[in-house]
């Protein structure tokens, strides 16, 4: 990919707000830039939605969701399908794009592009097996229906580690459902969202039923849009705090929510792992997307007695893996996205320091331009250290040693946190002991990714409420209606 190919992708990305099936500027002309995290370079300036212009966004998908609703489920899922084969055709594209906006390998990039695009193929086949069913009550008096109804206008906010696929989950199974749709993507990765919302419309979307509006003012803007009692559901994938805040937000009007929110994922690797599937799958489960994911193996927990091998290991793999701009073919760390991302890897990496771990590898920012921190490898991590508390969102490996089974259960689950675990082990009914003890609602069992579009994506606890893709995705946009009538030969 050369310069030339950057600016042609650049181009050929709208720069406004997608409402009523056109693009058009933000209210009073407000724009903001998007910048590459890699150089620091401006990439492009879009236009910066107000929460009037949100309110027009509701508008157009209010006045869109009855049709939407109404239109063959077998036409809904044709469009997303088409939407599919363009992002296929687009694929190096979109990939290059989320690179430059966001910082990944472009390999990884184009990962995501498979994984993100799935998702409209998944949904357009699911958007014709929306089912009911038909009963006799107990007594016999009655005949029961149970129909499944789309919930209304959607909002969603997405966030800039994944700024395909955390869209296309969300757009895809409420599109699938016959729910029509406003969103606000990050306003540090806008760009891939506003290109996709773009082969929406090649793709013959009719007007209204996807509204974009990227916005520096994420706060006022959801507030009017969830303050108006025309929208019935709010999606939300980002960080805790803003989650909980969402959720006293959506409770005013009791809107459906869903909620994938912060991670704490413990790795944890038993005396009788294969440590080659080990080490391979803590290199995917913490490095992937430069560790800036939900999904990122957050503590490493080991076993004494392969503690040490493991560490070395790692560590010899970590030191090998290149870190600059995610353009570079051979680059497998990017950047991390902005300032504050290296300044809190680095805050939690110090005090881990300080409280007597052992620095393997790494251990600092990298100096130059660009926000990189260099790979980390931390060994012997103190139990009551902020970095087995906190979701690091870096390329930093925390290990911890355990002595036993019931230890590594209690240090898995002593986090307020429940969004995935990962365990390495050979041991059949060791695995299953862990399914059943480990309080998350995904698991690897002897992998380090478990993202797919056919699989229902969310968590327990304080990691949130609801679940994306799967055959549990879609049920999230429709709401169930049951129907009682006589018994007709009483
Ligand atoms: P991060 O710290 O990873 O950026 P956030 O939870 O702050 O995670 O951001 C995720 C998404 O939430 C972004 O689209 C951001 O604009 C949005 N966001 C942040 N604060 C608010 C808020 N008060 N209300 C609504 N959305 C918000």
């Amino acid at each position: 990919m050369s310069a030339a190919d950057e600016a042609r992708v650049l181009a050929a990305v709208p720069d406004g707000l997608l409402i009523g099936g056109e693009w058009r500027p933000a209210g009073g002309g407000a724009r903001f830039d998007v910048f590459d995290p890699a150089t620091g370079t401006r990439l492009a300036s879009v236009a910066d939605g107000t929460p009037d212009d949100g309110i027009e966004a509701l508008d157009a998908a209010a006045a869109a969701q009855d049709d939407w609703a109404a239109t063959p489920p077998r036409v809904r899922s044709e469009l997303l399908r088409a939407t599919w084969e363009l992002v296929q055709q687009r694929k190096d594209d979109l990939a290059l794009l989320m690179t430059l906006e966001m910082g990944k390998p472009l390999a990884e990039s184009a990962g995501e592009v498979t994984y993100g695009g799935e998702f409209l193929r998944w949904f357009a086949e699911e958007a014709v097996r929306i089912t009911g069913r038909y009963g006799t009550n107990p007594e016999n008096t009655g005949r029961t229906i149970v129909s499944q109804h789309p919930v209304g206008p959607c909002y969603f906010i997405t966030p800039w580690n994944f700024p395909l696929a955390m869209a296309t989950r969300k757009i895809a199974p409420a599109l699938a459902a016959g729910c029509t749709v406003v969103i606000k993507p990050a306003e540090l990765t806008p760009l891939t969202t506003m290109y996709v919302g773009e082969l929406f419309r090649q793709a013959g979307l009719p007007a209204g039923v996807l509204n974009i509006v990227p916005s520096t003012a994420a706060g006022p803007l959801s507030e009017r849009i969830m303050d108006d009692p025309r929208l019935r559901k709010i999606s939300f994938t980002g960080s805790t705090p803003v989650g909980v805040r969402l959720m006293q937000q959506a409770a005013k009007r009791v809107l459906r929510t869903s909620m994938e929110l912060g991670g704490n994922a413990p790795f944890v690797v038993f005396d009788d792992a294969d440590l080659d599937a080990a080490v391979a799958g803590a290199l995917l489960a913490k490095f992937r997307n430069i560790g800036e994911a939900c999904t990122a193996a957050n503590r490493f927990l080991v076993h004494e007695a392969v503690a040490d091998e493991f560490a070395n290991r790692l560590t010899e793999q970590v030191a090998a893996m290149r870190v600059g701009r995610g353009t570079d073919p051979e680059v497998r760390i990017g950047p991390l996205i902005n300032e504050q991302a290296v300044g809190k890897a680095d805050t939690l990496v110090r005090d881990a320091v300080q409280r007597g771990a052992t620095v393997r590898l790494g251990g600092g920012p990298v100096t130059g331009s660009g926000t990189f921190y260099a790979p980390t490898v931390l060994d012997r991590v103190d139990a009551g250290s902020d970095i087995l508390q906190t979701e690091i969102f870096g390329p930093v490996v925390a290990i911890t040693r355990f002595a036993d089974e019931a230890e590594a259960v209690r240090l898995a689950n002593d986090t307020e946190f429940g969004l995935v675990s990962y365990v390495f082990t050979r041991d059949l009914a060791r695995g299953q002991r862990m399914i059943e003890g480990l309080r998350t609602g995904m698991m690897g069992l002897n992998v380090g990714v478990i993202s797919n579009a056919a699989a229902p994506f969310g968590g327990v606890k304080q990691s949130g409420l609801g679940r994306e893709g799967g055959f549990e995705g879609i049920h999230e946009y429709l709401d169930v209606k049951y129907t009682m009538t006589p018994n007709p030969f009483a």
